[in-house]
């Protein structure tokens, strides 16, 4: 672990290599089951983490029920204070939880920093929301009266993420969260248990330095099982669940059966149109950073170009070309490209697609292949590929969470790329790259693009804090992050007040005693 100062990065975030115990609330909790954490990048174990049994979560959400009793009454702007501290400590970790990032999850250290970055960002943004979560007034029907509405804090918000933004999608819920005066509980990606571990140590020292109860953030570990503990538990009245569709659409049932809310994030099947008025050279970056980096794993991650048969030899050369560029090896190192995927399982999946999309008559372009060899000892290094392939394949309708990019060709006008675009169960990230106006305008249109974010001349992957994120179909309709997505973190109350000595009934029943 010496290596890249990973030893001093898990020092700094108070983590004990290898045998780390979990802190859940205010509890050292006990378990026998140990999750081990190996990072992909040298096959090492980092640490281990108990799975949280049942005793034990009840005794994490007996202290989140405390917790919220005294954090719901804090006037918001100095929930946002807490939150603004909490950016701080951020700021002050940044390198080293980026590292961590790098390490547990794989993707590149600027990868990680950025992450961080993100967190910081979401931090910044909910201080200010912090004094603005406002609702409307109305004008009563009833003379002598007033109405109007106002936001109240929900409950316990229940967070299950996955393993590819092992902190950002964190803050991004408990950021909003918080300052809406809910208390949160986490089950991190049991392929990314530490990560979790580092940021409840980092919200702990801020609940503390602040005499503020550590139920206002609360951390439990394991698999699906753990998480089956929150979905079921009509304590928690919002389950934000990140993660693939099979499980999304688990989760959607299990809360819906018990009438909770869930906020869904799940998988996308993200492409970008390119039409003959591209910039050639732009759509080369975007498709190229957006197929390879986080070696394929984030859920923006472009799967799919839909090309123009007039240039389609020419942006596949150009993009072929620029394969031949990457450089595979430990993301720790600032000179490589792409980094591992997750695990051997990852590798599995990569693999299979890749002689799925050649039975169902693809053409590789860039052959791909598990990388062997020093640097290599993982066993999850792989090869960016690409392939021709058709939309109807099968392979091409689902998401493989790896390095594979499809090449599609389309003619005719930009109706029938929006058409091919569409054409798949998932609705998260779209783009276009045209200068051509009308077409991009048509890309945004009612008859355009499905997806939840639809991009002109940018890429499908990443996305900034200030929007809303997130997408339609099968991704889930969830929206997290910017603009008004804190309002799924609150209840609605309406509110009608009556100043006068009557009792007029609305809509002008008479009731007479
Ligand atoms: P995954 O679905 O395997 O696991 C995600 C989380 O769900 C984990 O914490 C897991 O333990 C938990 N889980 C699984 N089954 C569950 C169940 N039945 N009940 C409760 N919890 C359950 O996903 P993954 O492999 O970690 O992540 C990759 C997927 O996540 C991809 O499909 C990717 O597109 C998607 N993703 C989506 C977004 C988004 O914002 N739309 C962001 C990141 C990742």
């Amino acid at each position: 672990l010496a290596t890249f100062g990973m030893d001093e990065a898990l020092k700094e975030l108070g983590i004990q290599a290898v045998n780390a115990g979990t802190s859940t609330g205010s509890q050292q909790m006990s378990s026998n089951e140990l999750i081990e954490s190996y990072s992909p990048v040298d096959g090492q174990l980092i640490g281990k983490v108990s799975t949280t049994s049942k005793e034990d979560y009840e005794k994490v959400m007996q202290t989140a029920q405390a917790a919220f009793a005294e954090w719901r009454v804090k006037p918001a702007p100095l929930r946002g204070e807490i939150v603004r501290q909490f950016g701080e400590k951020l700021r002050e970790k940044k390198e080293a939880l980026g590292k961590l990032v790098s390490y547990e999850m794989g993707k590149s250290y600027q990868e990680g920093l950025g992450e961080v970055q993100e967190m910081i960002d979401i931090c910044d943004f909910a201080v200010g929301l912090s004094r603005q979560l406002h609702g409307l007034t109305m004008h009563s029907e009833r003379p002598g009266h007033r109405m109007y509405e106002q936001y109240h804090p929900l409950g316990i918000v229940g967070i299950i993420s996955a393993f590819n933004f092992p902190v950002a999608v964190w803050s991004w819920n408990t950021a909003l969260a918080w300052i809406c005066g809910d208390v949160c509980v986490w089950k991190p990606s049991e392929k990314t248990p530490l990560c979790g571990v580092a940021c409840q140590n980092i919200i702990a020292e801020v609940l503390a330095e602040n005499n503020l109860p550590e139920g206002i953030s609360c951390l439990i570990n394991g698999d699906y099982k753990v998480g089956e503990f929150m979905t079921k538990d009509a304590r928690i009245p919002l389950v934000s669940a990140t993660g693939s569709t099979r499980m999304g659409k688990i989760v959607a049932s299990e809360v819906a059966g018990r009438l909770g809310k869930s906020l869904l994030e799940l998988g996308g099947n993200n492409a970008i149109i390119v039409t003959p008025d591209a910039d050639i050279k732009m759509t080369v970056i975007g498709a190229v950073f957006g197929a390879v980096g986080t070696a394929g794993q984030r859920c923006t991650s472009t799967r799919r170009l839909i090309i123009h048969e007039s240039i389609y030899d020419q942006v596949k050369d150009a993009v072929v070309a620029a394969y031949g560029q990457l450089r595979i090896g430990n993301p720790l190192d600032e000179n490589n490209h792409v980094g591992p995927l997750i695990d051997t399982d990852a590798v599995g999946m990569y693999s299979a697609a890749l002689e799925k999309v050649v039975a169902e008559g693809g053409n590789i372009l860039v052959e791909g292949g598990v990388l062997q060899g020093e640097g290599y000892e993982s066993g999850c290094y792989v090869k960016p590929a690409i392939a021709e392939a058709n939309n109807e394949f099968e392979i091409v309708q689902h998401e493989t969470f790896a390095p594979v990019l499809y090449l599609l060709k389309y003619s005719g006008d930009v109706a029938d790329a929006i058409a091919i675009q569409n054409g798949v169960a998932q609705g998260l990230s779209s783009a276009i790259m045209t200068n051509n106006l009308r077409e991009a305008e048509r890309f945004l249109s009612h008859a355009g693009s499905d997806c939840g974010i639809a991009n002109v001349n940018i890429g499908t992957s990443g996305a900034e804090i200030g929007g809303a994120f997130g997408g339609e179909k099968e991704t889930g309709g969830g929206r997290e992050s910017g603009s008004d997505a804190w309002k799924v973190y609150m209840r609605r109350q309406t509110n009608t007040i009556n100043y006068t000595t009557d009792l007029p009934l609305a809509q002008g029943i008479k009731f007479d005693l």
